[in-house]
């Protein structure tokens, strides 16, 4: 990370860990384990992985609703490590929205300024461009019980950022509302965070969230950070097997690697020859190639790769396809957009390409 002075918005975290300690003593869990990360003033990062990660404790410590076993969590300049959370100039978007349910949508908007002690006049005009900036303009006398749970989830939003708070922080905010719903909701998450430049830490289950919505993403992976990187850099160049798994979907193909001069590798692949640029030289004589579904592609041609269909499922857009090869591998693959006559069916014999470029290496787990 690069050593500028950090902006009033920019949120490090300073080799945290939390060690929580079972009940009657009886066994630690390591939740987060030393994570060391700066997120800059105004940008927009995710943290994902599997249940039990440590991204919901992370993201507890950082609102300060968890005190860290060791480390620090600094906004700005400030040490704010053991501040309440009502002290450190961050607002946190709930999964189950935690509006106030006798106070009506203008008063839940309000609360937060209400308690700063700001005059009534200037809480009514920052009260009502916030409704208008959410979509919420004429529901401002309603309870939350009258509103759908998307409108509910924009009060909880513009409850958040009508106090201008520095940090915004979401606990998978969106996971209560249906497909369709989150698909708009994560789109206005995104324009409205972008418009207002908030630093934005956001913990979701969700990849497509996580993809459409961050700067940069965090895989954390037993209480550690697997790979922090953009959306692009996650899912096209994974630092790990882990990483190269969680996102997306992947097809994994063990090789030897025929030779390399520096960072550049021949090896063989699926019966062709393949030459790519490594980060670091190759660490064993074996890597693994991540093929992604999509990179595969399907020719009625016998001097390739052989294999069937095992499966073929038409999914609108897209068709999806288990495909077995000769030496017993299963592969995903993905056709996009295909044409009628470009399908292939349950049975077919198919030779299995790819796009040279769209391989990554690893090194084997
Ligand atoms: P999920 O996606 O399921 O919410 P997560 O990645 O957010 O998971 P955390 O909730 O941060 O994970 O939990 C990390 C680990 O810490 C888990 O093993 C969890 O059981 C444990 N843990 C969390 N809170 C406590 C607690 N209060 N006491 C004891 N252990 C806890």
């Amino acid at each position: 990370m690069a050593n500028t002075e950090a902006g009033a918005g920019t949120v490090q975290l300073e080799n945290i860990s939390k060690v929580f300690t079972g009940r009657d003593g009886a066994g630690q869990v390591v939740a987060v384990d030393n994570v060391d990360l700066t997120i800059e003033s105004g940008e927009f990062l995710t943290l994902l992985g599997p249940s039990g990660c440590g991204k919901t404790t992370t993201l507890r410590m950082i609102a300060g609703f968890e005190m860290p076993s060791s480390g620090k969590v600094i906004l700005g300049k400030r040490d704010i490590t053991y501040d309440a959370p009502n002290h450190r100039d961050m607002a946190m978007v709930f999964q189950s929205y935690a509006l106030f349910p006798h106070m009506s949508v203008l008063e839940n908007v309000a609360y937060g300024l209400r308690l700063r002690k700001i005059s009534g006049k200037e809480i009514d005009a920052r009260v009502e461009k916030m409704l208008a900036q959410s979509g919420l303009s004429g529901l401002g006398k309603r309870r939350p019980a009258e509103l759908s749970g998307g409108q509910q989830q924009r009060v909880a939003l513009a409850r958040s950022l009508v106090v201008e708070p520095q940090v915004l922080l979401f606990d998978e905010p969106l996971s209560n509302l249906d497909a369709k719903l989150r698909v708009q909701m994560r789109a206005e998450i995104h324009a409205l965070q972008r418009r207002m430049g908030i630093t934005s830490i956001y913990v979701t289950h969700d990849q497509a969230e996580a993809m459409a919505l961050s700067d940069r993403i965090v895989i954390m992976n037993k209480g550690h950070i697997e790979q922090a990187g953009t959306p692009v850099e996650i899912y096209r160049r994974p630092a790990t097997h882990f990483v190269a798994d969680f996102i997306g979907r992947a097809n994994f193909v063990t090789t030897a690697v025929k030779g390399h001069e520096g960072n550049r590798v021949t090896i063989e692949l699926l019966d062709q020859v393949v030459s790519l640029n490594l980060t670091q030289p190759p660490a064993s004589s074996q890597v693994e190639a991540l093929l992604r579904p999509e990179s595969l592609i399907l020719r009625r041609d016998s001097t390739l790769r052989q294999g069937h269909i095992e499966s073929a499922m038409y999914l609108g857009s897209e068709m999806e396809y288990m495909v077995r090869d000769t030496q017993d591998n299963l592969f995903t693959v993905i056709q996009n957009n295909p044409k009628e006559d470009e399908l292939y069916h349950e049975g077919e014999a198919v030779g299995i390409d790819f796009a040279h470029e769209t391989v990554h290496l690893l090194p084997v787990p």
